[in-house]
């Protein structure tokens, strides 16, 4: 039988598969719509989103609120998931070996959901599923296929919010929440030969 995403949540909440079981207060599985066509992923829960076990719950959080609604959108219409389950302690990067303990959730996520644009916030995500070190001021705002969906890279939501991030503004992010509108817009196309070679780790 195949599983659902309530029944991978289930799994997930008790994973002890790296160092961050132990500090968390609970999993952070993520939230939305189940067969969302919109989903973003970020990179790690903070200290609100590891308390109330919802992504995106803090100032970034409404930050990514509000840039939604500009685009005509609610949060219960898109999916938004992390690429750590778990808080690292005092919000420190991810490490190579969590992201890689933690990826096949993800994985099953992205499977289940089934959605037709990925949104990446920030450096972590976007690194794991183009698959390559690139810094994410070179990608943002362009279209990727990734896997038959449109991948689209933007800045994280808490980088804009950090006093002297030079370089990144309001009207990027902005932007790039507009592609992502057009290309939600735009008819799905037909599905495509698998190029072979595959983007990304997973
Ligand atoms: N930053 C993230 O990357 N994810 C969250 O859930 C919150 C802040």
């Amino acid at each position: 039988m195949t599983r659902t995403l309530p029944d991978v949540a289930l799994e997930a909440s008790t994973c002890t598969k790296c160092r961050l079981a132990g500090g968390r207060t609970q999993v952070v599985f993520g939230v939305g719509h189940p067969a969302a066509d919109l989903m973003f992923i970020g990179e790690a829960p903070g200290f609100h989103e590891d308390k109330q076990g919802e992504p995106f719950v803090g100032s970034a959080g409404q930050l990514l609120t509000t840039l939604l609604g500009g685009i005509g959108l609610s949060r219960d219409q898109v999916y938004i998931a992390n690429v750590l389950k778990c808080r690292p302690p005092g919000n420190r990067d991810p490490m190579p070996d969590e992201i890689e303990a933690c990826k096949p959730w993800l994985k099953e996520q992205i499977d289940l959901i089934d959605p037709r644009v990925i949104a990446t916030l920030g450096n972590f995500s976007t690194q794991l599923l183009l698959g390559k070190k690139v810094g994410i001021s070179r990608v943002r705002g362009q279209r990727f296929d990734w896997r038959g969906r449109v991948l689209i890279p933007t800045f994280h939501p808490a980088a804009i919010l950090r006093a002297g991030s030079a370089g990144l503004t309001m009207q990027q992010i902005e932007q790039d929440f507009l592609l992502i509108r057009k290309t939600l817009d735009e008819a799905p196309s037909a599905p495509e030969e698998d190029p072979g070679e595959q983007l990304g780790l997973f």
